[in-house]
């Protein structure tokens, strides 16, 4: 229940869609020769012994394609360093690289405790497992009209180390996303000496990575998305082409956590708790669904990403519906904790609540349709609109289905959230 805002997940789909049909076997010499695309090679080399992460970026351009960067550094950052000019005000940094490319480097302290109760990034004697937005800071550029980057990403491990990430890795990882002008490495990374299992499943290559004497369940992990993932790709037709799971036991945070095409779950996290409710499958929701909320409309999207951790369990048979319905009942009397739907945060309590908004509605669809349609209708349509959620939207979509809007939204089924009306159903 835990979680980090997926970006876009079409987003996703095109840019490895893209980088799996050129391959990365396209010559060095066919790149150079476009002439709105400059170079950054990013390297990035641990030092286990102090928790600490060199990063160097070099930019390779024959003329000024790139202006400026603007990186918004977090305090964990130090030893900001490059050539050309660099204005470092707090919380920003502008870079002004040299006309022909030059390198900027800085030192990330990893380890990131996480509520003050174990880590969310963690850089060890034994293991790194971060996010690569934890090292390299979200940078917008300032470029020559239609010029764009040409990202490469690279490891120096110490003997013994490989590395996982959400990419395709052959040596060198490609950065390729058709969407954006300046491509930056996203998504969850486990390093040290590793155990991995691979699998191709309803059409994504999955991965699950960590370090080895962990007791972490790769195959136990394998076999539950065996039966459960062909469920997702039902209400998800669209699924990233790769999913990454990387775990770890302590001093890691004891929980879920999901990012583009890749999440974290703690070595000790059961894949299914004793009240049937799933972790590993909650936070793979979110990575599938890609969906964000606007402020106070968080419940949306854990409440949907809890519901179908459920209906995966259920529809493949991993659960009795005897079970689903008791896991429902369970969530339902949790609910009574909460005092409002609508709020900054969904944990706990409000996410329960939200399970239950979510399962009248599913109803409420299927009833009104004679089975036609259910909330996976609107799931998906509100996965392919790609913008921020809010009840409005969340209204409409489902308004648009059976034609006006749901009891299951009504605003006194709805505590703490003020009443909407939905956008006038036109068909
Ligand atoms: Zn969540």
């Amino acid at each position: 229940m835990n979680c980090i805002p997926s970006s876009r997940l079409r987003a996703l789909l095109l840019c490895t869609l893209l980088s799996a049909a050129c391959g990365t076997q396209v010559a060095d010499s066919e790149e150079a020769a476009d002439p709105l695309a400059y170079r950054l090679d990013i390297v990035v080399q641990p030092r286990p012994l102090d928790g600490m992460v060199d990063v160097t970026m070099r930019l390779t351009q024959s003329r000024a394609l790139l202006r400026e960067l603007r990186l918004r550094p977090d305090t964990r950052i130090s030893r900001l360093r490059g050539d050309g000019e660099l204005v470092q005000d707090p919380g920003q940094a502008r870079w002004l690289p040299p006309a022909d490319g030059g390198t900027l480097s800085w030192t990330v302290a990893v380890p990131h405790r996480r509520n003050g109760d174990g880590y969310d990034a963690w850089l060890g004697a034994d293991f790194g497992l971060f996010r690569a937005e934890d090292i390299i800071p979200r940078a917008s550029s300032r470029t020559l009209k239609g010029a764009s980057s040409d990202t490469r990403l690279r490891f120096r491990l110490p003997a013994g180390w490989t590395v996982v990430t959400q990419y395709r890795d052959d040596g060198t990882i490609r950065i390729d996303n058709p969407e954006r002008r300046l491509d930056l490495p996203s998504g969850w990374i486990v390093m040290g000496d590793l155990g991995v299992r691979r699998e191709q499943i309803s059409g994504m290559r999955v991965a699950v990575a960590g370090p080895v004497g962990h007791s972490i369940r790769r195959l136990d992990t394998l076999a539950l998305l065996n039966w459960t993932l062909p469920e997702l790709a039902r209400i998800v037709p669209e699924l990233p082409p790769r999913l990454t799971v990387v775990s770890a036991g302590d001093p890691m945070w004891r929980g879920g956590l999901s990012a583009p095409q890749s999440l974290f779950l703690h070595a000790a996290r059961p894949l299914i708790s004793e009240n049937a409710t799933s972790t590993l499958l909650h936070e793979i929701m979110h990575m599938a669904l890609g969906l964000d909320s606007e402020d106070g409309y968080d419940w949306i999207i854990e409440g949907l990403a809890e519901f179908y951790s459920l209906q995966l369990l259920v529809r493949s048979g991993t659960i009795s519906a005897t079970r689903h319905a008791a896991a429902l009942q369970d969530l339902a009397e949790w609910a009574q904790d909460a005092s409002s739907l609508c709020g900054l945060h969904s944990t706990g309590p409000r996410t329960a609540l939200a399970v239950g908004v979510m399962t009248q509605l599913d109803a409420e669809i299927a009833q009104k349709t004679e089975g036609e349609a259910s909330l996976d209708d609107v799931t998906w349509a509100l996965v392919q609109l790609g913008e921020d959620l809010d009840l409005a939207g969340l209204i409409d979509s489902a308004a648009g289905i059976i034609g006006h809007k749901p009891d299951a939204l009504h605003s006194g089924n709805l505590p703490g959230c003020r009443s909407i009306q939905p956008e006038p159903v036109t068909n």
